[in-house]
């Protein structure tokens, strides 16, 4: 674990470097988690991870979180460098920079933390860290490959139990809160999130599930996910209750043909700007293009919504490890939505879909 953590430190130290940046700053986030495997909470008094390209990286802690600091699987690998309240934790990080140069913050640093980096270090352009961070978190190593694939699996074993539960005659919510359970039970930690939108709230992308009972001829759209061991579950089927709705199944399959187009375009070098071409494609042949209103996918992994995204302009090039989500749609105000999200790995010559679940129209009672 810790030649893990040294290794993700060295990679970070060398893509900030390529970026042209003097120093990356990391406050409590994700980023923190994935480099050092500490999780302190974010608060007003500072904690933030220095590193620098050929320099040794160092973690500002208040002084009373050092032994929580150097507990960390990767605390052994720093240097801690402890403040007392009173004292300017800034100036000590203006210290350790250069007085000009460009210096890469992660997304997490609360504002008023940067506005007082800002302030301590006149001379320093500061610039979004996700560049830095999202490319190396967006490419999974064997052992969180594994973990996204255990995250998928109990995410498929829910659907596969929720739709052998009756849904007619029930509220949105009480069905939320059957996924959530099933999700938990089969090992997530907890229910990150679990929309079940019917009827015409379908052609809500993030309904709340809510009051509303569910009739038959409603299509339900269900995504859900959350936590397992540490990565994300995230996926959507669309159902039509006892019978589709009149319409429905023309535009499932339009969804799911586009679905499968993206899945099966994803191999190293192409670019997540082009998969989302790829599904946009098939939707707006079929005459809904107006109707798909958000990108195809997004990175997961210690997110469920992380670099690299599957959005025009985003333009990474796909290569092994690299984990996302397929998930385009078409909504009809008034009427129904449909969605079919899966997660996908790249793989040395291809794609691995870490969701299984059919992609048939099930129909459910
Ligand atoms: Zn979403
Ligand atoms: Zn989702
Ligand atoms: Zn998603």
């Amino acid at each position: 674990v810790r030649a893990r953590h040294a290794e993700r430190l060295r990679r970070a130290a060398d893509e900030a470097e390529r970026q042209g940046f003097v120093a990356l700053v990391v406050a409590p986030s994700p980023d923190l988690r994935y480099l050092i495997g500490y999780e302190p909470m974010p608060l007003e008094r500072l904690t933030v991870l220095m590193i620098r390209p050929g320099r040794e990286p160092f973690l500002v802690v208040p002084e009373l979180e050092r032994p929580l600091a150097r507990a960390a699987p990767g605390g052994a690998l720093l240097e801690i460098e402890g403040w007392v309240d009173g004292v300017d934790p800034y100036g000590r990080v203006a210290r350790s920079l250069p007085s000009e140069g460009r210096v890469a913050v992660g997304d997490r640093l609360w504002s008023a933390h940067l506005l007082g980096l800002q302030r301590a270090c006149p001379g320093i352009a500061f610039a979004p860290g996700s560049p830095v961070m999202g490319r190396l978190r967006a490419t999974k190593d064997p052992d969180e490959l594994d973990a996204l694939r255990h995250a998928a699996r109990a995410a498929d074993e829910t659907f596969r139990q929720i739709v052998q539960q009756p849904f007619v005659g029930r509220r949105e919510a009480e069905v939320a809160a059957d996924l959530a359970r099933l999700l938990v039970e089969h090992g997530h930690r907890a229910a990150e999130f679990t929309i079940v939108a019917s009827g015409a709230n379908a052609a809500s992308p993030h309904h709340e599930p809510g009051s509303r009972t569910i009739v038959p001829k409603d299509a339900v759209v269900m995504d859900f996910g959350g936590e397992l061991a540490g990565y994300f579950s995230d996926t959507t089927r669309t159902v039509a209750v006892v019978e589709p709705p009149d319409g429905l199944e023309e535009v499932f399959g339009v969804v799911r043909d586009a679905q499968s187009a993206a899945v099966e375009a994803v191999r190293p070098g192409v670019t997540t700007d082009s998969i989302d071409a790829v599904a946009r494609d098939v939707i707006e042949a079929a005459g809904y293009g107006e109707r798909f209103i958000h990108r195809t996918g997004h990175g997961i992994g210690l997110e469920v919504h992380e670099a690299p995204y599957l959005v025009a302009g985003d333009g990474t090039v796909l290569e092994p490890g690299v984990t996302f989500s397929v998930e385009p749609g078409i909504y009809l105000p008034g009427r129904f939505g449909v969605r079919i999200e899966d997660i996908v790995a790249v793989t040395d010559d291809g794609v691995e879909r870490l969701n299984r679940s059919s992609r048939d129209l099930a129909v459910v009672r």
